[in-house]
C-alpha cells in the first residue's frame, strides 16, 4: 500500500505520531491564548494568568491551593520532598511507577529520601496487606516511613485506572498510621472519564496530586501540583530551590488553561480510538494483546513472541520509515502505542493497516 492511498478524499496528517500524549502540538487556540495572556511576575506572585490557572485546578480538584511546574517530574519530586524533610524518611511506592523507574532516582539524590517498593500488580495497584506491612514500627534503626504515593492512571502497568474504593482504602490506611499519601496523577483526567468519576472524588483521599497538563490534554508545557494551602507553602519554597521558579509564567499557564477548559472532554474519543486500535490489533494473527487491559489511550501488544518473532526495535524502525507511524518498543517483546486527541479515527484505521503490512514483512518465515 502507499501513504497516498487515502479513499474518503480527506487530508491526513503525516507522521502519525503515537510515541506519546507528549507529543501534540499547541492548538491554534493555545496560541492565541499565550500571545493574549495577561502575565507579571510570577515569583513576586503577581501574574493574574498563573493566578487563575492555579485557582481553577485547585477548585477541580476539591482541594485549598496548587501550584504550577515545569514539569511532572519537577512535580513528584517537590511533593515527596515536603513530606519527607527530615533525612531518614521513607516513602512506600510502587515498584514500577513513574517516581521509581523514570524520575532519575532525584528523591533520593536530590531529597535523601530511602525507597521501599511494593510489586506494582498488573492493575497498576499494590497489595494493600502488602503496603500495610511495610509501614515501619517506630524502631532506632529503622527510617520512618512517612508517604505513600500512588499513580492514576497507571503508566507502566498500560494507562489503567486506579479505583476510588481503592484509592480510599490506602487512604484510610495512610491515616491509620499518621502517614500521607501522594497520587502522581499525570494522567488523572483520563481515569476520572474513564471511570465517570469527578477528578475530585478521585483524589478525595490523597493529600496531594500531581497532574499533567503536557500530557492528554494536550499543553505544550507544565504540571501542576495541587494540596493544602500550607502543602502548596511549602513546596513553592521547593521549586524556587529546585530553579523552577518562572517569571512571566502566565503564557504557560493561559495555554494549560485552554487544556483544561477544552481538552478534558476530547479524552473520551482517544480512549475509543484505543480501543479501536486494541481490536484491530486482536485480529491480526499472531499479535498478542489484552484488550481487557486497555482502559484509557494506552495500548501495549506484542509482536516478539514465538508467532511472529518479531524484534520491537525493527517493527517500529520498519513501521516509522516505510510508513511514517512512530510508535515506541516497550520491552523486548513489546510495543507501546499511546493516543492523543491530535491522533483522528482515520490515522487509527491507516495505522492499524500499516501495521498489518509490516507485521506481513518481517514475519519469520516469509
Ligand atoms: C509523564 C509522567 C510523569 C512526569 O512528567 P514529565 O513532565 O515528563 O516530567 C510523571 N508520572 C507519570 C505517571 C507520567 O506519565
Amino acid at each position: 500500500m502507499t501513504i497516498d492511498g487515502e479513499g474518503e478524499g480527506g487530508k491526513r496528517s503525516y507522521p502519525v505520531d503515537l510515541r506519546s500524549d507528549t507529543v501534540t502540538k499547541p492548538s491554534k487556540e493555545m496560541r492565541v491564548a499565550m500571545a493574549d495572556a495577561e502575565v507579571d511576575d510570577d515569583v513576586l506572585g503577581q501574574d493574574p494568568t498563573t493566578h487563575l490557572l492555579e485557582t481553577e485546578v485547585a477548585r477541580v480538584f476539591g482541594k485549598e491551593a496548587a501550584l504550577f511546574v515545569p514539569s511532572g517530574t519537577m512535580a513528584n519530586l517537590i511533593s515527596v520532598l515536603v513530606y519527607c524533610e527530615v533525612r531518614g524518611s521513607e516513602v512506600i511506592l510502587g515498584d514500577d511507577s513513574h517516581i521509581h523507574v523514570y524520575e532519575n532516582g532525584g528523591i533520593s539524590t536530590i531529597g535523601g529520601v530511602h525507597s521501599k517498593t511494593i510489586r506494582n500488580s498488573s492493575d497498576g495497584t499494590m497489595d494493600i496487606s502488602l503496603i500495610r506491612e511495610a509501614i515501619r514500627p517506630r524502631e532506632l534503626y529503622y527510617p520512618t516511613t512517612k508517604l505513600i504515593c500512588l499513580e492514576n492512571t497507571h503508566a507502566n502497568c498500560g494507562g489503567r485506572c486506579i479505583s476510588v474504593e481503592y484509592t480510599d482504602s490506602v487512604g484510610e490506611l495512610a491515616k491509620q498510621h499518621g502517614l500521607k499519601l501522594h497520587i502522581d496523577g499525570a494522567r488523572i483526567f483520563n481515569a476520572s472519564v474513564a471511570l465517570g468519576v469527578p477528578v475530585e472524588r478521585l483524589v478525595r483521599a490523597a493529600d496531594s496530586v500531581s497532574v499533567c497538563m503536557s500530557k492528554g490534554l494536550g499543553a505544550p508545557v507544565g504540571s501542576v501540583i495541587i494540596g493544602s494551602a500550607c502543602f502548596i507553602t511549602k513546596a513553592k519554597r521547593l521549586r524556587k530551590t529546585l530553579g523552577g521558579g518562572m517569571r512571566q509564567v502566565g503564557v504557560l499557564c493561559a495555554a494549560a488553561l485552554v487544556a483544561l477548559r477544552v481538552n478534558v472532554s476530547k479524552l473520551e474519543d482517544d480512549h475509543n480510538h484505543a480501543k479501536l486500535f486494541a481490536d484491530g490489533l486482536s485480529k491480526i494473527e499472531g499479535v498478542v494483546i489484552d484488550k481487557s487491559s486497555v482502559q484509557t489511550n494506552m495500548v501495549f501488544f506484542d509482536v516478539g513472541n514465538d508467532k511472529l518473532g518479531i524484534s520491537p526495535k525493527k517493527f517500529s524502525r520498519t513501521l516509522e520509515d516505510d510508513y511514517g507511524v512512530i510508535t515506541m518498543p516497550s520491552s523486548s517483546t513489546s510495543i507501546r502505542i499511546v493516543v492523543h486527541y491530535q491522533i483522528s479515527e482515520k490515522d487509527v484505521h491507516y495505522a492499524l493497516e500499516c501495521i498489518k503490512e509490516v507485521i506481513k514483512k518481517l514475519r519469520v518465515g516469509i
